[in-house]
């Protein structure tokens, strides 16, 4: 579902992805681990489209993300071929990124009325049962600014839901959230992830979540994914020197 394929990422000098390869299969939920400014973050940019490759290419449900045939060439994707693709990908970041001036239920039926051309009562009704999953259902006409950090993350959870992605992108969700709030949201993914089919790819500094969502974890340093194991194994008994020094220190 999710296929990086050597890709290499460079700002400036500075090479942040090398020859990066990886596979997430459909349905499969991967949390991408590893020191800071390693590029985890970068990884999720590159899916989201808001950075381009420098090499290599990304496939997103098996179609080519970065890269559209032209003749007996592939060339860069252009605009419009990476609005399509956008499409199947919703992306919940750390700073939930609502929109201020409309209320939960506008922000949640935005995109689908606008990027989907669903009609507003079809958006209503999906937004109606996704805030229901988040467990919002009495927040539908409150604004962002009337609502706790841990209730912003979960309408900005719903959103992304609402366009019916093929693949959710998590980005340190729960790090701007006071301690009391996390588990609320970390509950509700994990509710997703368990009762959908979405593939997810996750970063976060949250191991325990990590441990106990993921189906893969992912050990990421310079530039490369230096191991990949299910979490019981990665968590208890790492094999790289770097991964047990990365877990020594955070856990
Ligand atoms: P963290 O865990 O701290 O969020 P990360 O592993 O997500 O880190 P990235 O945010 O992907 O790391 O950044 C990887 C490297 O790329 C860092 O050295 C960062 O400074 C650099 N970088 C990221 N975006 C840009 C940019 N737009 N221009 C220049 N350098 C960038």
């Amino acid at each position: 579902m999710i296929r990086f394929d050597g890709v290499v990422k460079k700002f400036g000098d500075h090479v942040v992805l090398r020859e990066l390869d990886f596979t997430v299969s459909p349905g499969e939920f991967v949390t991408l681990i590893g020191p800071s400014g390693s590029g985890k973050t970068t990884i999720l940019r590159l899916l989201m489209t808001l950075e381009r490759v420098n090499e290599g290419r990304i496939y997103v449900g098996g179609e080519c993300l970065t890269h559209t045939p032209r003749g007996d060439n592939m060339v860069p994707a252009n605009e419009k071929h990476l609005r399509q693709m956008r499409k199947r990908i919703g992306m919940v970041f750390q700073q939930f990124n609502l929109f201020p001036n409309m209320n939960v239920l506008q922000n949640v039926t935005e995109a689908p009325i606008r990027a989907l051309g669903l009609s507003k009562g079809e958006a209503e009704a999906r937004a109606v049962d996704l805030l229901d999953m988040v467990g919002l259902s009495d927040k539908a006409r409150a604004h962002p600014s009337q609502l706790s950090g841990g209730q912003q993350q979960r309408v900005a959870i719903a959103r992304a839901l609402a366009m019916r992605p093929r693949v959710l992108l998590l980005d340190e969700v729960t790090s701007a959230l006071d301690p009391e709030l996390v588990a609320g949201v970390l509950r509700v993914l994990k509710e997703i992830a368990t009762t959908t089919d979405i593939t997810f790819l996750c970063v976060t500094h949250e191991m325990q979540f990590a441990r106990d969502v993921s189906d893969r974890v992912m050990m990421f340093d310079q530039g490369q994914v230096i191991e990949d194991a299910v979490p019981e194994k990665l968590f208890t008994a790492p094999e790289q020197p770097r991964t047990r020094e990365f877990l020594h220190a955070v856990l």
